[in-house]
């Protein structure tokens, strides 16, 4: 199953495109690794496949449906720049804030004891269970993505899409997140990844776009490290490639 379809789409915030022509498919299971420059479009490109800007032209499916028409947000879980960061000053417990995500699934908006129990697998699987009782906005930055992740499993998600979900996080625990992502996906769990690390991306994404405004390359990951796209999107800017690993 195709879950997003993108037919060359181009967006413009302003007169230049910051998205110029892309077409690309997400299928279910892959795991996306979205990778170019720093102002290359990474961010703009999620938020079209994601319903939040409408392309200037060129057409957006998700999930098989007209993208604007798309109206299943719990089917995707979205963890954005600025989860790390914040979190608002409403006082939430992660449980609460989890279980909120079981919501869409629960008959009359009443949970039963299989929802509280997905509740708690959920939080267990990404091992945040004793952090249960804390407010979310309590938490660092890595345990927050982790609440996050949880509340998009306790609502089945089948599509998680995450923006340098591990900027401010130590290295070990970003290790952590990713061997989690790739539990994640071995569940069939749709990932897409944006991370200005390519070692992280190229070891754990099976497909890589690789974008500086138009795509260089849309393909296998070792399709990829074999082509010249990384070079030749960083080159288009002069920006340095960041291989650190
Ligand atoms: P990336 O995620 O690869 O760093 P972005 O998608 O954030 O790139 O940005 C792509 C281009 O669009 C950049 O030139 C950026 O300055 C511009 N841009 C991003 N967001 C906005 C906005 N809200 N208004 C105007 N320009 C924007």
């Amino acid at each position: 199953m195709t879950i997003v379809d993108l037919e060359n789409v181009t967006f413009a915030y302003g007169e230049q495109p910051a998205v110029r022509d892309v077409s690309l498919t997400v299928e279910q299971g892959d795991f996306l690794g979205l990778v170019g420059p720093n102002g290359s479009g990474k961010t703009t490109l999620l938020h079209l496949m994601l319903g939040l800007h409408r392309p200037d032209s060129g057409s957006i499916d998700l999930f098989g449906e007209p993208v604007d028409q798309f109206d299943d947000g719990e089917r995707i879980g979205y963890v954005s720049q600025q989860a790390t960061s914040g979190g608002g000053s409403m006082p939430v417990t992660v449980r609460e804030a989890v279980t909120m995500g079981r919501f869409a699934h629960a008959g009359h908006g009443r949970l039963t004891d299989d929802d509280h129990a997905t509740v708690d697998d959920a939080l267990e699987t990404v091992g945040i269970t004793e952090l249960a009782d804390r407010q979310v906005n309590q938490l660092s930055g890595g345990q927050r993505q982790r609440a996050y992740i949880a509340r998009a499993l306790a609502s089945e998600a089948d599509l998680l899409a995450l923006d340098e979900p591990t900027v401010g996080v130590d290295a070990e625990s970003r290790d952590a997140f990713y061997q989690l992502l790739e539990s994640l996906n071995e569940r069939e769990i749709t990932i897409i990844l944006i991370e200005h690390d390519i070692g992280v991306v190229t070891d754990r994404a099976n497909r890589i776009a690789c974008i500086n405004t138009e795509l260089y390359h849309h393909g296998d990951t070792e399709s990829f490290v074999e082509s010249d796209a990384l070079t030749e999107a960083y080159g288009a800017t002069g920006q340095v490639v960041h291989h650190h690993h």
